[in-house]
């Protein structure tokens, strides 16, 4: 009995000193994998330019039809969303519509937590998602890990209690 109290204490001692498994969540942001898929932006051109050219292919390609799209056309014959949305609720994180993207317009990033206390806020706007983006990301640098915190525009439209 005694023995078995000591083999217990010796085990407990050799891992006291290992570096710990587990992670310090919330005060430390958790670490995500390379490849992971987060919460999704709409990247813009350097210039300033939005990427997306309203091509509807990720609308097409998503499993989820968690995209719906609205598009026009500029006085010079290019193509625009005036409506881009994503449902948050819907999306399964399949990647699918940033593989299918021509354009590089639509990026899913490191973003693993995005809580909010409504339905109505799990819908991205085509603002949101432009808002969403990384500073300085023009498509080709890999997105940098963005904020685990609420966007500040679900922020504001939080319900009042
Ligand atoms: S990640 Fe997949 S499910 Fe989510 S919006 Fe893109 S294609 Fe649809
Ligand atoms: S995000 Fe990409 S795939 Fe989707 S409509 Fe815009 S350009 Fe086309």
């Amino acid at each position: 009995m005694i023995r078995e109290i000591f083999d217990g204490l010796a085990i407990t001692l050799k891992y006291f000193f290992k570096p710990k498994a587990t992670e310090d969540w919330p005060a430390k942001p958790h670490k995500v994998a390379e490849r992971f898929r987060g919460r999704h932006f709409l990247a813009r051109y350097s210039g300033g330019q939005e990427r997306c050219v309203a091509c509807y292919l990720c609308q097409k390609v998503c499993p989820a039809k968690a995209i719906t799209i609205e598009s026009e056309e500029r006085p010079d014959g290019t193509r625009y969303p005036i409506k881009y949305e994503i449902n948050m609720i819907r999306c399964i994180f399949c990647g699918y519509c940033e593989d299918a993207c021509p354009e590089d317009a639509i990026i899913l990033g490191k973003t693993l937590e995005f809580p909010t206390r409504s339905r109505e806020q799990m819908i991205y706007t085509k603002e949101m998602l432009l808002a969403l983006a990384p500073k300085g990301f023009d498509g080709k640098q890999p997105p940098e890990e963005d904020s685990h915190r609420p966007h500040a525009y679900q922020k504001s439209q939080e319900p009042k209690r």
